[in-house]
């Protein structure tokens, strides 16, 4: 037995009271992750099977190095060695809602030439650096950058990149502009709100550099078309949010062999990489499966950082930068994890994975597949639910139901169900008994999702009659009283 560092990433602190590690003795790093799990159970199922193997959305590391390029759980540990649990985000730009028509617009490259004079001075800061310079500057004019998403990441990712000339632009985004984007969706302003975000970023990427030819694809990137999109252009930034966007965006650039340049964010944590299979080890390799939907929440659920995304994707749009110029080491092979809070960067070695379901040899997906089957829908069944209008009728009967509110305090300022009590699910072992005097429970979130999750960890810590309120706060807000915001 040695003593080792189990560090908690941030979406699972929640689930181990709030700790950034925890200490731990143990022989290998299956024991340390089983005593970690043993000294904050509510990790359990983020981790680990019913049979005690790690999942596959989960990676592990020991040190610098995936522990499936060891000897997985029985690889065995020194004095002071740091075991790393990075889970899968998605977190990037708001999931996809509505599905109009998709309409693609790309167009022939633009002709190759000299630069103009005002080109010259627009870019006089890259000519002059000896790895840009005017060669370096036309590369940038002939490439053509796709982005998935014009969200958090997006946003700045697509102002860097028209700034720096790039000369055109795919925006794949169907959204419209929402308040709650502003604090990070820098592409938009106050007046753009209720806009369709293709057509207000084309607007502003236009004015920032008229040079650039920004092509929209206004509907949703889907297995039908995303082959096509992808490879009319020589670099894919994707900004989505969502597990079925990523897995679309990855094996459509396998598939296409096209860089994909990913970012996600969560929180306060960022992780970049660039997957590109030709070269390296692609986002399969890397988590082979998506979680289950209700393991992780949403950026809408969790929250963000408004100026987490701006450092992410800025980061992305570098990553794009350098592989069309061809200069410096791009982010292959390698994944960087910056944490806000610390501040620290770190980096992880990435290897392909031989088993890789798309980019190993005689991997089984040659073609795009169902990927909302494949990432499985919301929470199905994990929890009984209770519609707003059925709450709103019990809690007028004689024997109301006990309404727990399992969101962050923030969250409860914004909006709240009189009578509540608020108790994180982390808290839970200490209100069983409190809870366990009730007729009945509610439990409620946002939207939903966080409150099925945590209905489902009563049920599993022995209560009975535990419910949880479909469509979350923001569903009785909307349907029952109408005087609450929705957030
Ligand atoms: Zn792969």
């Amino acid at each position: 037995m040695v003593r080792a560092t189990v560090r908690i990433p941030t979406p699972l602190r929640g689930m181990a009271g709030g700790v950034t590690e925890v200490s731990v003795d143990a022989a290998t790093v299956g024991e340390a992750i089983e005593t970690a799990c043993a000294a904050h159970p509510a990790l359990r199922r983020h981790l680990l099977s019913a049979s005690g193997t790690l999942h596959a959305f989960v990676s592990v590391y020991l040190n610098d190095d995936d522990i499936r390029n060891r000897e997985r759980e029985a690889t065995s540990l020194r004095e002071g060695d740091v075991i790393s649990i990075v889970p899968a985000i998605a977190g990037g730009s708001p999931s996809p809602r509505k599905n109009p028509r998709t309409r693609s617009r790309a167009r022939r490259r633009p002709a190759v030439g000299p630069l103009p004079n005002e080109a010259l001075h627009r870019y006089s800061r890259h000519l002059i650096l000896p790895e840009v310079g005017v060669a370096g500057q036309r590369r940038l004019r002939e490439a053509r950058v796709l982005l998935v998403g014009a969200g958090g990441l997006g946003s700045p990712a697509a102002l860097y990149l028209a700034a720096a000339g790039v000369g055109t632009l795919g925006l794949a985004e169907f959204d419209t502009v929402d308040l709650s984007n502003l604090q990070r969706q820098v592409l938009y302003t106050t007046d753009d709100v209720g806009q369709a975000k293709s057509d207000a970023a084309r607007r502003r990427l236009r004015a920032l550099n008229p040079d650039v030819r920004v092509v929209l694809h206004r509907g949703r990137l889907a297995a039908g078309n995303a082959r096509r999109i992808v490879r009319s252009y020589d670099v894919v930034l994707d900004g989505s949010d969502n597990f079925p966007t990523r897995y679309l965006v990855n094996d459509a650039c396998v598939l296409e062999r096209r860089p994909d340049v990913y970012g996600s964010i969560f929180r306060f944590e960022g992780q970049v990489s660039v997957f590109d299979a030709r070269r390296g080890p692609c986002y399969r390799c890397l988590y082979p499966e998506p979680p289950p939907p209700e393991l992780v929440p949403s950026c809408a659920e969790a929250g963000v950082l408004g100026v987490l995304p701006g450092l992410v994707g800025t980061l992305q749009a570098t990553e794009a930068v350098k592989l069309i110029l061809g200069v410096g080491r791009p982010l292959i092979g390698r994944l960087l994890l910056y944490d806000a809070l610390g501040p620290t960067f770190r980096e992880l070695a990435l290897r392909k994975s031989p088993r890789c379901a798309v980019c190993s040899a005689g991997a089984p997906i040659t073609q795009l597949i169902d990927y909302e089957a494949f990432c499985g829908s919301p929470a199905p069944g994990i929890a009984p639910e209770i519609t707003p209008e059925e709450l709103a009728k019990e809690l007028s009967s004689a024997d109301p139901p006990l309404l727990v509110d399992v969101r962050a305090p923030g969250e409860r300022v914004i909006s709240h169900l009189p009578g509540a009590r608020a108790i994180l699910p982390a808290d839970f072992s200490r209100h069983l008994s409190d809870l366990g005097r009730a007729n009945a429970v509610v439990v409620f979130c946002r939207s939903g999702t966080r409150s099925a999750q945590a209905a489902r960890t009563l049920i599993d810590l022995g209560l009975s009659n535990v419910r949880s309120l479909r469509g979350g706060i923001n569903a009785w807000a909307e349907r029952i009283d109408p005087t609450l915001p929705v957030y």
